[in-house]
């Protein structure tokens, strides 16, 4: 049986969302509804360092305001909760354990000095960056060194401990990306991934898997970044549940920026916003400025988002959401990264104002002035907002 389409957004909750988080939402989000399925957003706040205030807020306040909210998450409920993954923290250890049982992991108990020892006295010219892989982990302190006996005394002595796959030796892993095609991994050059930290959290490897199974999540579609990942994920799903439950993939290609990956800091350098709406770090104080706050209008920003990467095979351009969800498909996004360009941005934008009525305008064109000190009267602000759509007449 065809599994139901169900898909999701896993944002960590550590700052503002820039334009390639949008994408990822706008992309599951259309896919969804063309397929009359399931869009959720599960919050995955599993590193408790990186955890940011006001960021979940933020990502709520964003998906709202570009009018693709979700049908199930923290905030709006459903059958497959709870969506933030901290709140699930208690049923990631049976899977990590089931997986040490089964000989697909192991505890390692090696102290951040440990660590520190492993990437001194392993380094070469060759490998400046040694990781604890299939040729360091025997050298290492964990129940593949130690005996069954002593590893049970540490156990019980509440010694901190991981849980680390233990990735085989020569092995070609695949899957086939819904963009890129075949994808395979040799899997000497993966690590041994942490699966479970000492504080008990699962890292996002596992939670990724156990929660994409437990929330029958049938398409994950997430940036190209995650690509190197696939492996560890692919094994998992073997190990856990099986190859054929594993959802179908797709990696969205990257947003480039004038100089490479879109940055913040491109934004701030050549003076356009990267997120979707402001976002004020409350770690670094520092304000990041958003399309919303910049005079776009949601339907353009969906718009163009749209086209970062995708097109439905014509030379067409403007599209209203209900007109994407019909044309988008998921083999037509490119593998390449899509280049933004901030002038073609203001065009799309330009191109939805010329589309909406002036009393449709009214309101926001109304709040920017007046958060620049401008108050107006409705009347007369439709009338200047019509000037430009009428041809100025030469007086006769
Ligand atoms: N939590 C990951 C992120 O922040 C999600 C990646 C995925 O969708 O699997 O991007």
């Amino acid at each position: 049986m065809e599994k139901k389409i169900r898909v999701r957004f896993a944002p960590s909750p550590t700052g503002g969302l820039h334009l390639g988080g949008v994408r990822t939402v706008l992309y599951n989000y259309l896919f969804a509804k063309q397929n009359k399925g399931t869009f959720i957003v599960r919050i995955e706040d599993t590193d408790q360092n990186r955890y940011v205030d006001g960021a979940e807020d933020y990502i709520f306040d964003c998906l709202k305001w570009a009018g693709l909210e979700p049908d199930e998450s923290p905030r709006h409920g459903g059958a497959f909760g709870p969506y933030r993954q901290s709140e699930r923290k208690a049923l990631y250890r049976e899977y990590a354990d089931k997986l040490v049982a089964e000989g697909h992991a192991y505890y390692a108990f090696d102290t951040p000095e440990d660590l520190e020892r492993m990437r001194q006295d392993f380094k070469t010219d060759e490998n400046p960056s040694p990781q604890y892989d299939l040729t360091i982990r025997m050298k290492m302190r964990n129940s593949l060194t130690l005996s069954p006996e002593e590893t049970a005394a540490l156990l019980q002595a509440g010694t901190r401990h991981v849980v680390r796959i233990k990735i085989p030796e020569n092995r070609q892993v695949s899957f086939h990306d819904m963009i890129r095609g075949d994808v395979q991994f040799d899997t000497r050059v993966v690590d041994d991934k942490v699966l479970l930290k000492a504080d008990g959290m699962p890292t996002y490897h596992l939670a990724v898997v156990v929660d994409d199974y437990l929330m029958q999540i049938s398409h994950a579609f997430r940036g190209e970044e995650w690509l190197p990942s696939a492996p560890v994920h692919i094994l998992l799903w073997e190990y856990l549940f099986g190859i054929d439950q594993m959802p179908k993939w797709a990696h969205l290609p990257l947003i480039l920026g004038p100089q490479g990956k879109l940055s913040k800091r491109d934004g701030a350098k050549y003076g356009f916003p990267v997120f979707a709406m402001n976002w004020n770090d409350p770690k670094t104080k520092e304000l990041t400025e958003g399309f919303r706050e910049k005079g776009f209008l949601p339907e353009a920003f969906v718009n163009l988002l749209a086209l970062l990467g995708w097109n439905d095979g014509s030379e067409r351009e403007i599209f209203t959401k209900d007109e994407l969800v019909d044309a988008f498909s998921m083999e037509r996004v490119h593998a390449a990264g899509a280049r933004f360009d901030y002038e073609k941005a203001k065009w799309f934008n330009h191109e939805w104002i010329k589309k909406t009525d002036a009393a449709a305008l009214a309101t926001p064109v109304k709040k920017l002035l007046a958060d620049a000190g401008v108050h107006t009267a409705d009347d007369a602000l439709i009338n200047v907002i019509n000037v430009e759509e009428r041809p100025l007449l030469p007086s006769s």
